[in-house]
């Protein structure tokens, strides 16, 4: 039988209601034989999610100051959610156990892994599947990588029959020290365990019926998305789409296995497929798949007669950025001046130091920083094939009085940038928004 990997993420295991709800959509279909899940999160608004509270006991740990109290919190809420499960409260040996680890100095990716750890067990016990270890199945090369091969190897041997619940958001190092992934992170694991055993989709369930093509609080009734390339995707969440963790794009992807992103509270609607160019049946030609953008972008001016011929400065500066841990965004070269854009608050924190290490590096020039800047842009595949969509979009912001402070197009074939006002960011979006229709 083909297998079906389903992440849960932390919205839809966050009490017994939503619980009860993964239990219907994992027993609907059998293919749907290995589930990864987040830890709890958040139940409203003004909720903590237990990765959070987690966070929080280590750091009091750590200052040496009372965390119990606050885990008080996590022990309630797991209980709260297996009495009514009506799974026992075999979780306690499991949470005294985690809270002596706590106060006997475990490291921050063990503690706070312990939310994923604990949820799936409890699921699993529900579910009536088995519990299968990350720590087990995920294998870290460094504190970075994932060791591919090993995990592919793991999660074939474990994994090949049966029906598991998974922890998501960490695996270990070959002496078995836990590694947490970065936030989110449950994504990747279903990610690397749909590629090992070669899934024949990814189910990623949140709170959303699908990815939508621009951020609903700015377009009016933005349209769905139904289906989307991976690459597409990459780009929408480079330029500021919150969606689907973007490291968990690639080891599904090498493998061309589809990713469908469901909503947990209406399990009927089909979602978003991500799937390659040669899978998809329902794209419209040329059509622009979605529009994103993000705001707290600053730009650095340097003017000096004939910075063109200066060997290398584009990389001089970049370099000279990093090292006060500044990432540079986009570069724009003429030739007496270049424009860098950069994070606001990067720059904010590496203080007056970051302008005056350009400076040196570029003697007599005049320095200028300016913005605050938004940038926003459009991802599509085939907007190559509307060669003059960016005419098109520069239309309307004329229209609308907007000035355009730089243009980013042709780095690849499917999107483009604009550096605008951040005062206007919710105007640009609507403007490329319509104008890329
Ligand atoms: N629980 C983790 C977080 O809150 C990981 C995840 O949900 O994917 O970031």
């Amino acid at each position: 039988m083909d297998t079906v990997v389903s992440k849960f993420g932390g919205s839809s295991v966050a009490d017994a209601a939503q619980i009860r709800k993964v239990a219907e959509i994992v027993a609907s279909d059998p293919q749907r034989r290995l589930v990864v899940v987040s830890a709890p999160g958040k139940r409203s608004k003004v909720d903590e999610k237990i990765t959070d509270t987690l966070i929080a006991c280590h750091a009091l740990a750590a200052e040496e100051k009372d965390f119990r109290s606050r885990f008080a919190v996590i022990r309630d809420r797991y209980n709260e959610i297996a009495a009514e499960l009506g799974v026992g409260s075999d979780l306690a040996p499991v949470l005294d156990e985690v809270e002596e680890s706590i106060a006997g100095g475990a490291t921050r990716d063990e503690v706070v892994s312990r939310g994923e750890y604990l949820g799936a067990h409890m699921i699993a016990r529900f579910l009536g599947f088995e519990f299968a270890d990350a720590a087990d199945l995920i294998r870290f090369a460094d504190s970075t990588t994932v060791d591919d091969d090993a995990t592919d190897q793991l999660c074939q041997e474990k994994l090949a029959h049966g029906r598991f619940v998974i922890p998501g958001f960490y695996g270990a190092h070959v002496d078995g020290k836990i590694q947490l992934f970065t936030r989110g992170g449950s994504d990747i694991t279903g990610s690397l365990v749909a590629r090992a055993v070669g899934a024949v989709r990814y189910e990623n369930w949140t709170d959303v019926s699908g990815l939508l093509s621009a951020d609903p609080r700015v377009v009016d009734g933005p349209g769905p998305i139904t289906e989307v390339s991976y690459h597409e995707l990459r780009e929408l969440a480079y330029l500021g789409a919150a969606v689907f963790h973007d490291e968990a794009v690639a080891p599904v992807a090498s493998a061309d296995i589809p990713i469908n992103i469901r909503n947990t509270n209406d399990p009927g609607h089909p979602g978003t497929m991500i799937l390659s160019r040669e899978r998809q049946t329902n794209r419209r030609p040329g059509e622009r798949t979605g529009v994103a953008g993000k705001t707290g972008f600053s730009g650095i001016v340097l003017r000096r007669s004939m910075l063109n011929k200066i060997a290398n400065l584009p990389g001089k500066l970049a370099n000279r950025l990093a090292e006060d841990r500044v990432p540079l965004q986009h570069l724009a070269l003429g030739a007496d001046s270049i424009l860098m854009i950069v994070p606001s608050d990067a720059l904010e924190k590496a203080g007056s130091v970051a302008l005056s290490d350009l400076k040196e590096l570029v003697p007599g020039a005049e320095l200028e920083q300016v913005g605050p800047y938004a940038l926003v842009g459009a991802a599509g595949d085939d907007l190559a094939i509307r060669p003059a969509v960016l005419g098109s979009v520069m239309n309307v912001l004329s229209e609308n009085q907007i000035a355009v402070h730089f243009v980013c197009s042709g780095y690849s074939e499917s999107s483009f940038i604009v550096a605008v006002d951040e005062d206007r960011y919710e105007d640009v979006v609507r403007a490329v928004y319509t104008a890329t229709e």
